[in-house]
């Protein structure tokens, strides 16, 4: 039996970043992955045509920039390790049917008068949901990379201030009425719904209010970081730093259970009956729906309320193409941000889309989204040429009973026709090759994506904060097993690239009584 202080389920950058932190304080670590290859959501793969470098999955590296792994370089993952970032401005940008445009800048004047073009009085607006954006941002952030605090005191907080109290408000709002109350004109309200959505919810969600004010804030902040190379580029940072360290980062290891001892963990066994001890912890990237078959001796009401957790109705396909050049958009060349939103002229369509999922059928309007992160990163193609990653919403389950793998091509040819009204160049004579994933090939590439929630379960409030997944595992441990924690997206803060493994490591450097390289 190989022998390690900590193994890590799964190279998701999550399980990296947990396990970077503890190499760095002087633990062995051992990260263990099933795939062939590493990074989880986070991964870049020439998947169609050699030299054509696509991000399979994540592509925006948002929230991960205000946590200290980057915005202090505690690992020094840029100093050292090679990670290199754009901030492209605009960050985000939609492109309606009627050819107008609507951009958010980093600048708030520069977004004023870009809403200004629909709304003089939704100009003013901004300026105040923003200005409270940038207010709450502090708040909302230092919240976002360590444990959370328990639900019920947090809300009992934020009830002894006026401020608090309309904090609450927006958050219990949906979005839809958030927007009503600040925008009149339909296709500003529809800009800043379609920005929510990305949360794979509609906007007529309650409890999605706060979302709007989260991504203005980090927009005008932060920006959308572009890893030059690709979206992976992260994931070959932090397996560097783990094994300068004196880690170990292999691939093609299925583990199928965690050992337990006496109420402990021990280490884990693999689909193929090999061994690794861990003497220190195991840190897993186990979902909640799995968690009572990988790991034996948990209370069964513990392994109930896990298994009960829900994941989003919205779920995923994308499309990666490589093509023979850059993106022409039919309303000029202006059209160049990191997400391209692709709308219709009615913001009702867009709700009426999200509608359509939650009945389990195909949106009338497609959800589409894109990137064609080569307008900022040439490096990731053969000169002159470009890809596309583009993105819309599907039940996991057809209506009609058909499977994903039997249909996922003709819906990503109706996604290129529906493209085609807004883009000069995505017939078959400019894609000189694509891929698509279904939902369902998502949940294959990652365990995370179940049901093709690529937040692993939905991000609604009562699967949040202290009480995601679960009130029982919502602080990245297992109660009655010692020394087994917990990292995913379907862990708090939920989905995206957040470096959450920051906040598991601290835990777990908590209770071994170690120091960590935290600033
Ligand atoms: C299509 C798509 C687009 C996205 N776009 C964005 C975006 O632009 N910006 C953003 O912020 N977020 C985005 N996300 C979400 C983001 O990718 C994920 O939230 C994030 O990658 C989760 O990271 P993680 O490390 O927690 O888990 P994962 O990335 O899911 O990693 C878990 C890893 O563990 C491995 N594993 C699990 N179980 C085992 C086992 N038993 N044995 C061995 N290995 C195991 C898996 O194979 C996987 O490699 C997107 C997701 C998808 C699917």
């Amino acid at each position: 039996m190989s022998s390690h202080d900590i193994v890590v389920v799964g190279s998701g950058h999550n399980g990296l970043v947990a396990g970077a932190y503890l190499a760095a304080a002087g633990r062995r670590v051992l990260v263990l992955e099933r795939n062939g290859w590493f990074g989880g959501g986070v991964v870049t793969r020439e998947l169609t045509v050699p030299g054509f470098r696509h991000d399979q999955h994540a592509m925006a590296h948002i929230f991960i920039q205000a946590n200290p792994l980057l915005a202090a370089d505690e690992l020094k993952l840029k100093a050292k390790y090679g990670l290199r970032y754009v901030f492209p401005d605009p960050p985000m940008m939609s492109v309606f049917e009627d050819g107008t445009t609507l951009a958010i800048y980093r600048d708030r004047e520069r977004t004023c008068a870009e809403i200004a073009k629909f709304s003089r009085k939704d100009a003013e607006a901004y300026r105040r949901l923003a200005t409270q954006a940038a207010a709450w941002l502090p708040m909302v952030a230092a919240t976002l990379y360590t444990a959370p605090a328990p639900q019920g005191a947090s809300f009992a907080m934020l009830d002894q201030s006026r401020e608090g109290q309309e904090f609450w408000r927006i958050v219990q709002m949906s979005t839809h009425d958030v927007l009503c109350e600040y925008f009149e004109h339909d296709q500003v309200r529809m800009h800043f719904a379609r920005i929510a959505g990305e949360n794979l919810v509609s906007p007529d969600e309650k409890a999605t209010g706060l979302g709007v004010f989260v991504f203005v804030g980090f927009m005008e902040a932060y920006g959308i970081g572009v890893p030059i190379g690709g979206s992976g580029r992260l994931t070959d940072a932090l397996i560097a730093c783990i094994k300068d360290f004196g880690g170990e980062v292999l691939a093609n290891i299925d583990v199928a259970r965690v050992l337990t001892k006496n109420g402990r963990a021990t280490g884990v066994v693999t689909t193929k009956g090999e061994e690794y001890e861990a003497r220190d912890a195991v840190i897993g990237a186990i979902h909640p729906h799995h968690l009572g078959r990988m790991v034996e001796g948990i209370d069964p009401e513990i392994v109930r309320a896990a298994e009960a957790t829900q994941v989003s109705p919205v779920a995923c396909i994308t499309i990666h193409a490589a093509l023979k050049a850059p993106l022409r958009f039919k309303t000029g060349p202006q059209v160049r941000a990191v997400m391209i939103e692709l709308l219709p002229n009615r913001y009702e369509q867009l709700r009426r889309s999200f509608d359509d999922l939650r009945y389990g059928g195909l949106s009338q309007y497609p959800l589409v989204g894109l990137g064609s992160l080569t307008m900022f990163d040439p490096s990731r193609v053969p000169e002159g040429r470009a890809t596309m990653h583009a993105w819309d919403y599907v039940p996991y389950k057809r209506a009609d009973g058909r499977s994903w793998d039997e249909t996922k091509r003709d819906y990503a040819e109706h996604m290129l026709k529906h493209m085609s009204g807004f883009i000069e160049n995505v017939g078959p004579d400019d894609i000189l090759k694509y891929h698509c994933d279904s939902p369902v090939d998502m949940e294959r590439t990652s365990s995370s994506f179940q049901g093709g929630d690529l937040h692993g379960i939905a991000t609604s409030t009562y699967q949040s904060g202290s009480h995601r997944p679960t009130p029982e595992l919502g602080q990245f441990t297992v109660p009655g097993i010692e020394r087994l924690y917990l990292v995913g997206p379907f862990q708090h803060p939920g989905g995206g690239v957040f470096g959450a493994g920051r906040a598991t490591a601290v835990k777990l450097a908590e209770d071994l009584k170690i120091n960590l390289p935290i600033k």
